[in-house]
This record gives structure tokens, sequence and C-alpha cells, in this order.
């Protein structure tokens, strides 16, 4: 049943039992809001959202109130905008006078709010907390001088990651987010995921950086300093040069990355290839076996670190691939170093990613070969954006250039890992063909597709019928996962991701709240398989060849050494 409310003089429908800012925001006005994740309980913590509700006469929290019929509510009124600077205000004054300095200039909830609600000088004084950063994770930086309290890392970790790694400790003006026992993140059950960074409205918290070692890389003349790129970059970046959001710029990105100095530029799309060669291959052998099924992906090291913390007891299951990202450093510091003449330790090799877990990835000691690392750098698409911009590089400007060879064709399946499900898909296409030698009549699997936590479909192939899951959010992967300790066996392989919608939405990629910008990028990666001619990974001429010269075949000894790795169960605090 639909009811009316008036808002500012305009009478708006809402339906019963929705917030009223919901309703606001259906209806075109924006009422800032700074403790809120849309799609989660409203907490009403901060209070930036009030809005003047006539009839009480009383100020009231937009996010928690339930809309009712004949309310009359001011959005804007006098009274609601001196509400909501006095709360900036107060915000304000116990934060560091940093803006200058901080990562997040420009793109700060806080510092916008300032400016909207015309704060222009200091009325409030508070006593700064001295702090100190938490510089202790390779992946993810804490500056708590710079954190508001609005929770919704600590929300973001416990509902969506099911990690609860941070949470609010001590009392009144000394109340901070913390890791247990105040320790380093390091020593905390932190899977490095990011995705407290994606909703931090400050620079609270970021990742940590690796620009000065690229750079100093880029002008050491004694280095060959090459460049791959995850499948999910090309299609979400276009909007941070202002170009529509989600198409598809590898060619531009190609270009740009040449003229900022790398020597060798490589789409990680061919790795995922490789990758599905060598994990189809696996869960084939697994299934004829009939041993540690299902088999799980092991391409997101935010998941593999949370199954070595929470669930080892399902290490056996996971997949012994290295991610693309690692198969991609493996093979350019082996094949391709061996085909340039390029000594391995003269290459350093850059990867950029839309995931903060990768700078722990490259780092993990499994993935490295006679002491030399796969990867020796990571930068977050956010990074790279930055990167294009510090080496004044106008991508309107630039031609189109494509990624270099031998490792420089992908198929569209290796594009599609991007998105919650090309994993699953793309390995289902290949088992397909390599378990009956026909191709699939239908190469998409819809079932698997989409923005949903959990996905799972039953497929037939040959005499086998096959269940596969997908899953986003290791919250959800929680709950599947305990179904499979449970005994349920009707699942034989599982995608899990951490980051809502896949790599796409990482926690890497450029802060935005904003779901819609997420589904063009997924819908972007799936245009790309739609138009392209080579859809599945065995067909990828490239991989065909470097299984011929190098490589031998999928699951060989030279596969085992380059591109597998096993991992171990992980103590952590808590
Ligand atoms: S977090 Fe925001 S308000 Fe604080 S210093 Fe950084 S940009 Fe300025
Ligand atoms: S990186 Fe992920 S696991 Fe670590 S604190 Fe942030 S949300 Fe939690
Ligand atoms: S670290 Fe960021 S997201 Fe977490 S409570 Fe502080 S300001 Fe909010």
């Amino acid at each position: 049943m639909n009811i009316t409310i008036d808002v500012n003089g305009t009478k708006m429908e809402a339906k019963k039992g929705e917030t009223v800012l919901n309703v606001l925001n259906d209806n075109g006005i924006q009422v800032p809001t700074l403790c809120h994740i849309k799609s989660m309980f409203p907490t009403g913590s901060c209070r930036m959202c009030v809005v003047e509700d006539i009839i009480s006469d009383k100020l009231i929290t937009s996010c928690s109130a339930v809309a009712e019929d004949g309310m009359k509510i001011l959005t804007h009124s006098p009274r609601v905008t001196e509400a909501r600077k006095v709360i900036v205000e107060l915000l304000l004054s116990n934060h560091p006078d940093d803006c200058l300095y901080c990562v997040r200039n420009g793109n700060c909830e806080l510092q916008g709010l300032a400016e909207e609600l015309c704060v222009t000088e200091r009325r409030i004084q508070g006593r700064k907390n001295k702090l100190p950063i938490d510089n202790s994770s390779v992946s993810i930086m804490r500056d708590p001088e710079k954190c508001i309290l609005c929770g919704r890392c600590v929300r973001v970790c416990e509902e969506v990651m099911g990690v609860a790694c941070i949470d609010f400790s001590k009392r009144g003006s000394r109340t901070v987010v913390s890791t247990a026992f105040d320790k380093g993140m390091n020593t905390s059950s932190c899977v490095n995921c990011g995705q407290c960074i994606m909703v931090c409205p400050t620079g609270a918290l970021t990742e940590q950086n690796h620009f000065t070692g690229i750079r100093e890389a880029l002008t050491d003349p004694s280095k060959t300093v090459v460049v791959q790129y995850a499948p999910a970059i090309s299609v979400s970046i276009a909007e941070e040069f202002g170009m529509e959001p989600g198409i598809d710029i590898a060619g531009i990105m190609n270009a740009a990355l040449r003229k900022i100095g790398f020597d060798y530029v490589f789409d990680t799309s061919f790795a995922a290839d490789l990758t599905i060669m060598e994990e189809s291959n696996e869960l084939i052998k697994r299934i004829n076996e009939n041993r540690n099924l299902p088999l799980i992906t092991s391409c997101c090291p935010a998941w593999v670190k949370y199954a070595e913390e929470f669930v080892p007891e399902l290490l056996p299951n996971i997949s012994t691939c290295k991610s693309p990202q690692q198969m991609a450093g493996a093979i350019i510091k082996s094949y391709f170093a061996k085909q340039k003449n390029i000594s391995k330790e003269d290459i350093y090799s850059v990867s950029i990613m839309p995931c903060t877990a990768k700078k722990f990835e490259a780092q993990r000691e499994e993935m490295t070969n006679k002491g030399i690392s796969d990867v020796d750098a990571v930068l977050t698409t956010r990074e790279f954006v930055k990167f294009v911009k510090l080496f004044g590089i106008n991508m309107h400007e630039i031609e189109s250039e494509t990624a270099d060879s031998p490792l420089g064709i992908r198929t569209t399946a290796g594009k599609i890992f991007g998105a919650s499900g090309g994993v699953a898909e793309a390995a289902i296409r290949t088992a397909y063909y390599m378990l009956t030698g026909d191709e699939l009549v239908q190469f998409k699997i819809p079932e698997l597709r989409g923005f949903k936590g959990q996905k799972e479909t039953r497929l037939k192939i040959g005499d086998l019928e096959i269940g596969v899951a997908v899953v986003n959010g290791l919250a959800n992967a929680k709950k599947l996962l305990d179904e499979i300790k449970a005994g349920r066996d009707d699942i034989h392989f599982i995608e899990i991701m951490a980051c809502p919608g896949g790599c796409v939405g990482g926690g890497g990629q450029p802060v935005n709240m904003d779901e819609k910008a997420v589904k063009e990028r997924i819908k972007s990666l799936y245009r790309i398989d739609d138009t392209e001619s080579i859809k599945v990974s065995h067909k990828n001429p490239d991989v065909i060849i470097l299984y011929n010269e190098f490589l031998g075949k999928p699951l060989g000894k030279k596969s085992h050494e380059l591109l597998h790795t096993g991992f171990k169960k992980r103590e952590v605090i808590i």
C-alpha cells in the first residue's frame, strides 16, 4: 500500500515501511549521510541526515525514520542546515588540518560537506587526539586521527566480509576504531580486501603506496620494467578521465603505460586464460579421482587468506593454481625473460589490480621463485589513475595501442574474470571441451551472471552432471561453506570472490559508493564477450604457443613449478 508525504511543500508517494531517506533519494533530493550504507540496516548514529518533521517540530534522522502517511518534512530549512553544519564543525574540531597532504583531498566526504555547508572558520576547538598511524599491513594503512567514527568500515568488515577484525574500542572522547588489543593490522585477521577503504568517507583508511619503488625502477637503466593490468581495470577508469562510465579503454591504457615509460605492457587476461587451462584440468582430475571436491577457486587473495584463517579444514579443496597476477608474473620472469634474453633479476614487474589484497599476495613467500618475487609492485586502480595524472598523460589525445606479444592475446573468457561468475563460466567452457571434445553450443551461463551474492546452477557435461556455485562477499561464502562442511555434496566447483560483484567492485577501485558504476563495468565485460570471436581460453593462440614451446601440458612438471602453489593454516590474534 502506498502512502503520501509532503516534502518541502510537494506531495510524494512512498511505500509503507520505506524510510524517509529512501523516499527523498527516489525523488531526486540529496540529503547528506556519513554513517549510512545503502542496503544495510540504518543506525542513525552520525545524524547528518536529519530533516525537520513539521508536525512533531523535531529533527529526525531520515535514514532510520519510517515514512508515515501525512508526514510533513523540510529537508533544507535553516534549522536543518545549521544542525548539519554544527555536526561537521564538531567533527572538524579535533580533526587534523591536513587536507593538502591527504590522499583523499578533493574526494573526501567530510571535506565536501564542509564546503557544501559553508564551514569557513573554526568555531569549535576540540582536543586533538594524538594517535599513531598503523603502517603494519602490506595492503591497508590506518590513520586514526582522520577517523570520524562513522562505523562504516566496522559494518562492512563484519556484515559483508564476515571478518570483523576492527571495532570501536575505548569510551567517550577517547573512542577509536581499532583492531583487537590495538595491535597492528598485520597481526589481525584482516584479509586485505580494502572494502573498508571503499566505504570510508575520509582519509582514515587507504592502501599502502608502491609509487616510490616503481618510479625508481622506471628511471633505472639496468631494469626492464614490465606492467600487467587485470581484466577489470580497462572498464573501470573511463569516468576518472571524463569518459562514459564502463567503456573499455584497454587500447588507450596500453599507449598511456608506454608513455609513462614501461618497457612492456601485458594484459593479465592472458594469464586468466592460462589459469583456466590449469584449473579446468584440475577440476576434471579431481572429479575423475573423486577427491577434494568441491574444487574452490584461488584467484582472490582476500578469500585465500580468509580460508587460511577461518576454514583451514577446506584448504585441500582450494585450487593449487596461482592467481592470474602471479601466473603472469611467473611467466614474465621465466618464458618471456628467456625469449628476450633478459636476466630475471633485471626485470621489475608491476601489476595494476582492482584489489588491495593483491599487494599482500605479491609479497607472499609462496609467490617467489628461488628468492625472486613473481611480481615486485602492485598499483590499485585508484593509484594507476593518479600515476597517469602524475605523468601528465592526456587520455583523450592518445591513440590506442595493442598489448605486447607474446603474452598479449586474450580471449573473452579471460576478460570476464573481472565479474563475479566469470571465472566459473570460463572454466566450464574449457572443461566442457576437455571432457567432450566439442565446444558448448551456448557459451553464456546466465544463472552464474549478475550481482547476486550467491548463484548456483547444475550443468550436464557428457555423462557428468556437475553443480557450480558462485559467491561474492565473504559473509556469503561463509554461509555456503558451512553447508559444505555440514555434508552438502551436490556442488563440484565453487568460485569465491571477496568483493561485491567480483573484481569490478574490488577494494582498489575508484572510491565510489555507486552500485550503478559497478553494474556498468559488468555489462561492459559481457558486451566484450558478446562481440569478440575467441570466447574460450583453450583457443588463445598465445596460450597454445606457450604450452607447445615452454610449459608442455597443463598440470605438467613445468606448470607445477611455476604456476601452482599451496596454502597453510594461518594463526592470527583474532
Ligand atoms: S580526511 Fe578529508 S578532511 Fe581530513 S584531512 Fe583528509 S581530505 Fe581533509
Ligand atoms: S581490509 Fe577487509 S578485512 Fe581488512 S579491515 Fe578492511 S574490510 Fe576488514
Ligand atoms: S576508519 Fe573511516 S569508515 Fe571507519 S569509522 Fe573511521 S571514518 Fe568511518
